[in-house]
């Protein structure tokens, strides 16, 4: 792994692969040619025995936001995996950019959220979270705008969308804390921030549950892989940024019950009515809910 120091002046796309042209007029070629797009074998390896009947690829795509994993369904994982989000090699995080939390993952106005949304303004500048190399570069069509993603050693992708400008090309290794874009308002966006993924096997979990944003700190370098994180129909087929329309509608969605959970409120949340509920849940109006059971809400 060697660490780019140099400013990329331009890329050239050659037959023999990719050429970055550097200010000091070297350069050189991105691609290794062995690469199969898994960055710590160990932890592959060990997913893949823990969950022997699905096929957990991990394809090196440049041109698609998701690696078309959609056989992949980690909410049916029977075990724990246990990985460390900063490895002993690879020892560190930064915090992509030290703004304000602007919406959470989750459940935002009927649709879900799959990342989180930090305050910036254009032209800030956006760092990789961890160590990794850079898979995908390009403008989005689907609503992240200028999105790069990088995947990393811990066996996360980590998304950052609605940039102003890319700083990386795709096959770039980055240093946590390495600038990979300016932040801005590209795609589905309404007003400068930046939309950040942590994504498993391309399937989205909690960013905060890695990072804490607000005290700019990793929550722990432990990092628990269960099905818990997981949401069922997160799969790459779907509409997955969480800001754009209608092609999600046929999704099956869900909705935790959480302490002081009413049918009303859970309805009024999810732009749905408490009858539509009991049709799809098989309950009464009456039912009493209870806490931690999933309803289906759409
Ligand atoms: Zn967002």
């Amino acid at each position: 792994m060697t660490a780019r120091t140099q400013v990329v002046l331009d890329t050239l796309y050659t037959e023999n692969g990719t050429m970055l042209i550097y200010a000091n007029r070297t350069w050189e070629y991105l691609e290794d040619r062995d690469f199969d797009g898994i960055m710590n074998p160990f932890i592959h390896e060990f997913l893949t025995s823990l969950d022997t009947t699905q096929s957990f690829d991990l394809p090196w795509n440049h041109d698609m936001c998701y690696t078309s994993n959609r056989s992949i369904d980690l909410t049916k994982l029977k075990d724990t995996l246990w990985t460390c989000v900063v490895d002993a090699d690879f020892m560190d995080y930064a915090i992509p950019h030290p703004g304000r939390v602007t919406s959470r993952y989750g459940w935002r106005k009927g649709r879900y959220h799959n990342g989180i949304d930090i305050a910036l303004n254009t032209g800030d500048t956006v760092v990789s979270a961890f160590d990794g190399k850079v898979r995908y570069a390009v403008y989005n069509e689907g609503g992240f705008g200028n999105l790069v993603i990088v995947r990393h050693y811990n066996g996360l992708e980590t998304f950052y969308a609605h940039l102003n400008k890319h700083l990386v090309v795709p096959n770039q290794e980055v240093k946590a804390g390495e600038p990979i874009g300016l932040g801005g308002n590209t795609g589905r966006s309404f007003g400068a921030h930046l939309h950040f993924e942590t994504r498993f096997y391309d399937a989205p979990m909690d960013p905060e549950i890695i990072f804490d944003f607000e005290n700019q700190t990793l929550r722990s370098e432990n990092l628990f892989i269960h099905r818990g994180l997981f949401r069922p129909g997160a799969t790459a087929s779907e509409n997955l940024a969480g800001i754009t329309s209608s092609s999600s509608a046929n999704v099956p969605r869900y909705h935790t019950v959480r302490s002081g959970d009413t049918l009303s409120k859970i309805a009024r949340k999810h732009n749905t009515s408490i009858n539509a509920l009991c049709r799809l849940n098989g309950i009464k109006p009456t039912t009493t809910l209870q806490i931690g059971k999933r309803l289906r809400v759409s």
